[in-house]
């Protein structure tokens, strides 16, 4: 795979897409500058780009296919607001390379399966626990594929040979607080070794990394659980066969599952901070869950912890529905049924 005239020559190449802002000025660009789509496919994507009159240089779908919108000297749209060791507005200096992702997987399907906030159904295999730079527990995050990890590489090389790329980064470096894409289930530092020697320190200082809402932290009788009573029965979960390689083994220890599970109801305004579209965080250690605004009885006594994130919807100024998801270990033998 060749560059040539500014273009990888096996890209699909959409030719004259008219949203950018002239040509980059040397020895700009110097910097890649990955993003998830957060949308159901490229195609949306392209079309999401297009109704807002932005543009990215490459986006890169599950199947490894390859689409380039600009050409490399041009200027693209995609960094908005953005500031890293002292520089500015990265549009100036970065080739723009959106990954077809849908990011943050918040709540689980009745068949067992994650909602994207974009709508989309993933499927629990497709899903990573990971815990973003920017906080401090552990959520869900859709994955990337073998297919566009593969084509991530060859593209990171004929960039850095070419253009003689200096860094490596994420939107969410460039603008932390607004924004969390590409995620913690990037493989962003081994990209920074392989390409640039180096893995470029984060922007923020480095998180526990303790998640902070399971059901019981680790398959264990003795730890502390984070919700101080049990699940309700008819709790939708999906149960996860990905951690049988952590310390904890299913095996083993027998009767205990990993699992997600999701939780609705009202929760009151002044205790949520948003992080990102309908992400709100829980800010104040009192908040508790209720079945509707204003009822006496929380849905589960404990209070939710500090951190905790929110899948937020509707419009409320004194209370917001919201689903919480959460992720931990639960006994096995009596506490599960399949979903009919
Ligand atoms: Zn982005």
């Amino acid at each position: 795979m060749k560059i040539s005239g500014d273009f990888f020559d096996d890209a699909v190449s959409l030719y004259d897409w008219p949203h950018h802002d002239g040509t980059f000025v040397p020895p700009a660009p110097d910097t890649i500058l990955f993003h998830f789509t957060d949308l159901p496919d490229v195609q949306s994507a392209i079309d999401v780009l297009a109704a807002r009159r932005l543009s990215t240089h490459l986006l890169i779908g599950r199947d490894g296919s390859l689409t380039q919108m600009l050409p490399f000297d041009r200027i693209g749209r995609h960094a908005g607001n953005s500031t890293y060791l002292g520089r500015e507005g990265f549009n100036r200096f970065a080739i723009g390379i959106e990954m077809d992702n849908c990011g943050r997987l918040c709540t689980v399907t009745t068949d067992g399966g994650l909602h994207a906030s974009c709508g989309k159904k993933i499927p629990l295999s497709l899903a990573e626990p990971g815990i973003h730079a920017h906080e401090n527990f552990e959520t869900l995050w859709h994955n990337y594929t073998k297919e566009q990890l593969n084509r991530v590489a060859i593209v990171c090389a004929g960039l850095v040979k070419t253009y003689g790329i200096t860094s490596i980064l994420g939107h969410d470096e460039v603008a932390p607080g607004r924004k969390i894409d590409p995620g913690p289930v990037f493989p962003m530092s081994t990209l920074r070794v392989r390409f640039l020697g180096v893995p470029v320190p984060r922007t923020k200082q480095d998180v526990a990394a303790t998640p902070i809402f399971p059901v019981l932290p680790r398959p264990d009788a003795a730890a502390p659980p984070l919700l101080a009573c049990p699940l309700a029965p008819g709790t939708r979960c999906a149960i996860s066969a990905r951690h049988d390689q952590t310390v904890y083994d299913i095996q083993e220890s027998g009767q205990w599952q990993r699992i997600f599970f999701s939780m609705e109801g009202y929760v009151r305004c002044h205790k949520i901070v948003p992080i990102s579209g309908k992400m709100y965080m829980i800010q104040d250690a009192g908040a508790q869950l209720y079945p509707a605004p204003e009822d006496r009885e929380p849905l589960f006594t404990a209070f939710l912890p500090r951190g905790a994130v929110l899948r937020v919807s509707g419009p409320g100024s004194d209370w917001r529905r919201a689903a919480v998801c959460c992720a931990g270990w639960v006994r096995c033998e009596e506490n599960f049924a399949a979903a009919p």
